[in-house]
């Protein structure tokens, strides 16, 4: 496989832009190589530069549900296009989007569109302290919500402790506010409460896909809302990744626990960017402008995007059978992977929920950040180079999920499991 024409592109790349990418998990940096510039793509299928074509397990980091190019929402945005790409005044778009969504969840009265999950988290997160009149929240080692200040904390291994920031440019006074807990661990979430009486918010990857691929116990999501319920705290499901993807009603669907918010993105935008909030008619009416939280966007609801969301919903709701023809898939996937690695005497741990799945080289469960650190990156990384020259496309990262698509058939996943025995022989 030659990759010539993507290494010049990404030489010119990087003399002028940040390390050639605008977003950093794009780069390889974990797995050595050069980032593949992406020609197009074709349904499950990505095509390269230089004109090799993969199996695409990464779908743009989720949106991409029916793979590539789908038709409906490719005819659907081609329409909306021809009648102008932004007002900045409302349309009736956005009200059928926010009625199908609230359509789903009977606790969910109201939404309000964004441009991306980044910003759906940090204004739910204002809402939320906005509507307590409280200012810390308490957030998951291991757990991403966008890239906004106060949630740029991650793991400070060990103790449950007030939020250092993980980034340059953050200033401690802006994470002071955020808590740190494990994943799957009430004790240090009541830890929290213990050390606050502030707290405003939870906010969790209710099934998380950025330390890699972990669902929560359902027992320990249930303590959550009983804890925010004892201590007057909202309880925020981030559903950016896991909405619509785990299941129609993402993790809500999965989980008996009803969170106070939820936010969208991702796969509610079909591909286009579109972040979203919701909840109960009492939180959400405190935004602005019919109350006093402030939260605005020029380009919010912006009709192209609303039409791809639209399209990419509408088909999601229309498909009963979507989700478990995909769960089918992404079961045998992980589930041929982990054979496959086994025949080499490498052991990998396996999961699979919709059309989410992940795999860490680990031989132990991985239940919290702190489990999944003890993967071996080195083995991923020779997996993922292996896996490339066979013409498959896994994340970049040990710590990422992958995706089923609807456009993936069963011949292309059992294609996958025998490139990988191959790839395991090699790596063992
Ligand atoms: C991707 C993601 C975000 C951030 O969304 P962007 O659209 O990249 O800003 C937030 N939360 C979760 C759970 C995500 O997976």
């Amino acid at each position: 496989m030659h990759y010539d024409k993507s290494i010049k592109a990404y030489e010119k790349a990087q003399n002028v832009i940040p390390g050639g990418v605008d977003s950093p998990v794009r780069a390889f940096k974990s797995v050595g190589g050069t980032p593949l510039f992406i020609k197009k793509g074709e349904g499950a299928y990505l095509i390269d530069l230089d004109n090799n074509r993969y199996v695409d397990y990464v779908q743009s980091w989720g949106p991409l549900i029916f793979g590539h190019a789908n038709k409906t929402i490719e005819k659907a945005v081609i329409k909306a296009v021809k009648k102008g790409l932004s007002f900045g005044a409302p349309t009736k778009a956005e009200t059928k989007l926010a009625s199908l969504i609230c359509s789903l969840f009977p606790e969910m009265d109201k939404v309000r569109f964004v441009s991306s999950g980044t910003e759906a988290v940090m204004s739910a997160i204002r809402l939320a302290r906005g509507f307590t009149c409280k200012d810390d929240i308490i957030k998951f080692e291991g757990c991403y919500h966008g890239h906004s200040d106060s949630l740029l904390v991650q793991a400070g291994s060990g103790a449950v402790t007030f939020g250092c920031p993980s980034s340059p440019g953050v200033p401690a006074d802006l994470t002071k506010h955020t808590l740190l807990a494990k994943y799957n661990d009430i004790k240090s979430v009541k830890e929290c409460f213990k050390n606050s009486k502030n707290i405003a918010c939870i906010i969790i990857e209710p099934i998380a896909g950025n330390m890699g691929f972990v669902p929560a116990d359902p027992k320990f999501l249930q303590e959550l809302r009983t804890l925010c319920d004892k201590h007057g705290a909202l309880l925020i499901f981030d559903e950016v990744m896991s909405g619509f993807r785990a299941s129609l009603k993402g993790a809500q669907g999965i989980y008996e626990t009803v969170p106070d918010l939820v936010t969208f993105g991702k796969v509610i935008g079909g591909g286009m960017p579109v972040g979203a909030f919701g909840g109960r008619a009492e939180i959400m009416d405190n935004l602005s402008p019919d109350g006093p939280v402030y939260q605005a966007g020029t380009l919010s609801g912006n009709p192209v995007a609303m039409a791809a969301g639209l399209a990419s919903l509408e088909q999601i709701f229309k498909d009963e059978t979507l989700h478990v023809r995909l769960e089918k898939k992404a079961k045998r996937l992980v589930e041929g992977l982990k054979d496959a690695a086994e025949v080499s005497g490498i052991t990998l741990q396996v999961n699979a929920i919709g059309s989410m799945f992940g795999f860490f080289f680990n031989d132990k469960p991985v239940k919290n950040f702190d489990d999944a650190l003890k993967s071996n990156t080195q083995c991923f990384a020779a997996f993922h180079q292996g896996m490339l020259r066979e013409g498959f496309y896994f994340a970049c990262s040990q710590f990422e999920t992958g995706f089923i698509s609807d456009a993936m058939s069963d011949a292309m996943i059992e294609e996958t499991i025998e490139a990988a025995i191959k790839v395991f022989e090699e790596i063992a």
